[in-house]
């Protein structure tokens, strides 16, 4: 699932928590996502462009069932006791626990279990259907901001950063030539997108109560 969808996600936990602020529950939504951008810069977990297509191939140490759950368990245990913010720490679990579980409908069978075995490995596989998969993260990121009852600019930039990711959804044979050469980019472009996709939803979902729909 695309940066965007991931950060709407965050409207859902944030709705009836008017005292949680948004941004902890934006980061807990990607905190898988960053240690996949930090474990490609490392080479502990690699892409390839095969067949003219991306796959993600080798990412059990930040997608996979066991890894979600861990990390999922520990950042309720950092927030409830060490940060000591009793509120924010169920929705940042769930935060946390949301990102493999929306990815899980999207990736090829790159999903394993646990970093520990190859097998089993799920991947509902939406991605290879670009359009498909467009029109259901687009619908799902209306969704959560109607869900939320976010304000006409929140919708704006859910929707224009949807239709920013058709494009890469359905980039295909030499136009990844790019991430063959330059592997890093790839996790680049991702890590720049969470951060953009932060900032819109941070900022345009402030203004929620007074700005109802
Ligand atoms: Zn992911």
């Amino acid at each position: 699932m695309y940066a965007i969808n991931h950060a709407a996600t965050s409207l859902l936990l944030k709705k009836d928590r008017p005292n949680v602020p948004i941004l902890p529950l934006l980061i807990s939504t990607q905190v898988v996502e960053l240690f996949w951008v930090a474990f490609n810069y490392l080479g502990i977990e690699h892409f390839s462009v095969r067949d003219g297509k991306l796959h993600l191939d080798f990412l059990p140490y930040s997608h996979s069932i066991f890894s979600s759950l861990l990390l999922s368990l520990i950042s309720y245990g950092i927030v409830r006791w060490i940060v000591k913010n009793k509120p924010l720490a169920l929705p940042f679990a769930l935060g946390v626990l949301s990102h493999v579980a929306l990815d899980i409908l999207f990736h090829e069978k790159d999903i394993r279990l646990s970093p520990f075995s190859e097998t089993p490995v799920w991947g509902l596989g939406i991605i290879s259907f670009p359009f498909l998969n467009f029109v259901l993260e687009f619908l799902y990121g209306i969704f959560c901001w109607w869900y939320f009852k976010g304000n006409k600019r929140l919708l704006a930039a859910i929707i224009l950063f949807n239709i920013f990711d058709l494009p890469v959804m359905l980039a295909s044979g030499k136009a990844l030539d790019v991430f063959i050469l330059y592997p890093a980019i790839l996790p680049t472009f991702i890590l720049l997108q969470i951060l953009i996709t932060w900032y819109l939803v941070a900022r345009f979902s402030k203004s929620a109560d007074e700005n109802r729909h």
